[in-house]
């Protein structure tokens, strides 16, 4: 059993300028392995600011707080080490990585994780079934990494990824944006895999509702203007549904 334990985060962005804006006033949130968790919140509350701080992005600064897994300190570690620790992080945003393809790529981030190489004839296989069951085209494998990929392929290589290299904990942010309906529900059902496994703590950040007809969290957080101003189960994201953010942005509005 695995925990990702983040304790009153604070971060600020880094403006051009070299000024600091803060963005996260102080975010507590405990994520163990097995456990669905989704972050939902309006445009610009600082959903993806989150994700970014956890997976050690530049631009952001830590100013107060704590991230540990499993006790060691996240924020200590460089990029590749949160990797090999056993966090994963699937941006909003993927970037291209020019000339590695997805075959190799995957390859190489499964070897550094383990420490030693997969075995190729297992490997072949497990990376097949995994882009069958996302309805990928094998082709796809020769592919270099995020370059020209469609939304939906970006986020099929995420699940890919997701089902090889078994993370202990991962950030999936707006996995659903950018998806037709049909991509949505291949997509869901390689979380709700992975959720299954057991082995892996998944953190979900959303602004829709959408993907939570198909993943059933177990845990929902509210997330308005940096922090988390309201918890609870499934129902909270029918609520959401329903009810939309209004009331919470009213609320920090008056708050500051
Ligand atoms: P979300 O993912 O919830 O939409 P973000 O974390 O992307 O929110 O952004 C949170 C806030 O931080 C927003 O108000 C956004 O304008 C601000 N922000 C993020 N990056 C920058 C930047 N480089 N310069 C100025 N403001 C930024
Ligand atoms: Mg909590
Ligand atoms: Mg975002």
């Amino acid at each position: 059993m695995s925990t990702l334990e983040i304790r009153d985060l604070q971060v600020s962005v880094k403006l051009p300028e070299g000024e600091l804006k803060p963005i996260l006033h102080g975010v507590d949130l405990t994520v163990r392995s097995g456990e669905t968790h989704a972050i939902m919140g309006p445009n610009g509350s600082g959903k993806s600011t989150l994700a970014y701080s956890v997976a050690g992005h530049p631009k952001y600064e830590i100013t107060g707080g704590s991230v540990t897994l499993d006790g060691a300190d996240v924020l200590e570690m460089s990029v590749d080490e949160r990797a090999r620790a056993g966090l994963f992080l699937a941006m909003q945003y993927p970037v291209e990585v020019p000339g590695v393809s997805v075959a190799n790529f995957l390859r190489t981030a499964k070897t550094a994780i383990d420490g030693t190489a997969p075995k190729l004839r297992t490997w072949a296989g497990e990376l097949r079934g995994s882009m069958e069951r996302l309805q990928m085209d094998p082709a796809f494998a020769q592919r270099n990494v995020n370059e020209g990929f469609s939304g939906g392929e970006k986020k099929r290589h995420e699940i890919v990824q997701l089902e090889l290299l078994k993370p202990k904990v991962a950030i999936l942010d707006e996995t659903d944006s950018g998806l037709d309906v049909d991509a949505l529900r291949v997509v869901s059902q390689g979380v709700n895999r992975v959720r299954e496994s057991g082995d892996t703590g998944l953190l979900l950040i959303t602004h829709y509702t959408r993907i939570l007809r198909y993943i059933k969290p177990d845990h929902v957080h509210v997330f308005v203007a940096g922090r988390i101003v309201e918890e609870g189960g499934p129902e909270l994201a029918d609520k959401l549904e329903d009810e939309g953010y209004e009331r919470y942005v009213a609320g920090a509005g008056s708050a500051r």
